[in-house]
């Protein structure tokens, strides 16, 4: 087996896991390699607990340059797998824009409140009922409600930490 020979669905899995972007949180480059987390030379292990997906840049100083090192891109790819399993895709890239932004205030429309639900149940943003917009919807069956169309969010002390924790590369487990 060379270097070269990792399997095409290994490789989709790689992509697929970081969502076919460089899986450092704060680059997220689209361009895209397969990089071995313990080097090819040293264990020759193609399997996907070993491969992770980032940029050329990122890949470059981890490599060659050893800018960023083997722990850290081990925590990386432990963290990828945390966050796939526990937050959804939106709350996914809301993390990302807030750790780069580090705003502590953001307003989502309609439906918002379930775009963060599991990031909510985790204590990270907290609604504190500022008053917004509402879609009245009445029906003939004596149905009235109405509907919030805004959501705003302040993030939690909880929630500065875990966003640091994942832009840093910590343990977020
Ligand atoms: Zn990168």
């Amino acid at each position: 087996m060379t270097r070269d020979s990792i399997p095409a669905e290994i490789k989709r899995a790689v992509l697929v896991e970081a969502g076919h972007r460089c899986a450092i949180p704060t680059c997220r480059a689209t361009t895209t390699e397969i990089a071995h987390i313990v080097p090819w030379a040293e264990t020759h292990d193609n399997s996907f607990g070993n491969l992770i997906s980032l940029c050329p840049n990122c890949h470059t100083r981890f490599d060659q340059k050893k800018e960023i090192d083997r722990l850290a891109i081990k925590m990386y790819k432990s963290n990828l797998g945390i966050l796939n399993n526990r937050y959804g895709e939106f709350e996914r890239r809301l993390f990302e824009v807030l750790a780069k932004s580090g705003d502590r205030v953001f307003v989502l429309g309609t439906a918002g409140d379930l775009l963060v639900a599991n990031a909510i149940k985790d204590g990270f943003f907290e609604d504190k009922k500022v008053d917004g917009g509402t879609f009245f919807v009445q029906g003939s069956n004596g149905f009235a409600k109405h509907f919030p169309t805004t959501f705003t969010y302040w993030v939690t002390d909880a929630g500065v930490e875990f966003i640091r924790r994942f832009a840093d590369g910590a343990d977020i487990s």
